[in-house]
């Protein structure tokens, strides 16, 4: 649940803070980042348990139920927090840039086995298997960790403004975020020209039911606002969705033949992706990547993530070298 209008109704209806009942069954508390922009939640938010919320709800609806909150949070500004990135130098065509990554940070109720450290050990698998091999491929391979992405996927825009003069050789960056769940396809966020290119890559593997539609939901976001073509792995959520999150979020939850099968599909895929002589689709446009937000459906989301102000102003997705750098220009 990520709603600044919802929040924002709350405060000005004089709630002093909000109390959600968990999702998960059975006690398990989970948590969510209640608000991704720069701005905190304007009330105080907890999240109970399934069931003694809804003895709560039982008991309101009888008489008033006084309830105490100890919330410890703390609120700060400005911190300091890092991504992880290395690369494997490309042979034929150093400077164009093929992105493999996953993030690194994760809620503290569990350990973060699926979400996301099982993507992370896919990375950094990849990486370590191209270099055992002695590997060079065609284009240069980018390995990233991405930090805060629960947050609001602060360490992937950060990466992408940080690199914002290099954007235009970024070929494509491929993110895995649903933990060892098996890997049908891949989203190819509204750019269907790289449904043949995916496809030849994985040179026959069985994971080619894409879905074109783009989504706003991890480090790929930041890419796809630039313009730059981002994949994310389309995975089974049924496991996945019980335990991300929450307390159960340990590495007994991961399937350990799923992740395998995943990190040989990555490391095939951005070989293939950094050694095949087809063009990708050229880096989006400002103008265009408004379209592909709007025809999909995606500004309302947007805006209860926080995030459709920072793209009208100009603050996330940056212009093509030839576009005008008027923020906001679309
Ligand atoms: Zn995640």
């Amino acid at each position: 649940m990520r709603s600044r209008g919802l929040l924002e109704a709350a405060s000005r209806a004089g709630l002093v803070a909000l109390v959600v009942q968990s999702n998960r069954p059975r006690g398990l508390l989970h948590s969510h980042a209640m608000v991704f922009g720069r701005t905190p939640a304007p009330l105080p938010v907890a999240i109970a348990a399934r069931e003694p919320a809804a003895r709560l709800a039982r008991l309101a609806s009888a008489s008033p139920v006084r309830l105490r909150l100890n919330l410890v949070n703390r609120i700060q500004r400005d911190v300091e927090a890092h991504n992880v990135v290395a690369e494997i130098r490309g042979r034929d065509r150093p400077e164009e840039i093929v992105l493999l990554g996953a993030h690194l940070d994760s809620w503290s109720l569990g350990t973060g086995a699926e979400d996301n450290g099982v993507n992370v050990a896919l990375v950094l698998d990849v990486a370590r298997a191209f270099r055992e091999l002695g590997l060079r491929p065609g284009r240069t391979i980018r390995f990233a960790l991405f930090t805060g992405e629960e947050e609001g996927l602060w360490g992937s825009s950060g990466y992408v403004e940080r690199h914002r003069d290099e954007l235009d050789r970024h070929v494509a960056a491929v993110i895995f975020d649903v933990g060892s769940g098996r890997t049908s396809g891949f989203f190819l966020n509204g750019r269907p020209e790289l449904a043949p290119i995916v496809r030849a890559a994985l040179h026959g593997l069985d994971a080619d039911r894409h879905v074109v539609a783009p989504i706003d939901a991890t480090d790929n976001f930041a890419f796809l606002l630039s313009g730059v073509p981002n994949l994310v792995a389309a995975q089974d959520t049924t496991g996945y969705l019980a335990d991300y999150h929450a307390a159960s979020d340990t590495l007994e939850r991961v399937d350990a033949r799923e992740a395998r099968r995943n990190a040989e599909l990555a490391a095939v895929l951005v070989w293939g992706l950094a050694s095949t002589i087809e063009r990708f689709p050229p880096r989006q446009r400002r103008a265009e990547v408004e379209r592909l937000l709007v025809d999909a459906g995606l500004v309302e989301q947007m805006k209860a993530f926080d995030q459709w102000e920072d793209w009208k102003a100009g603050r996330v997705g940056f212009p093509a070298p030839d576009e005008p750098r008027t923020p906001g220009s679309p």
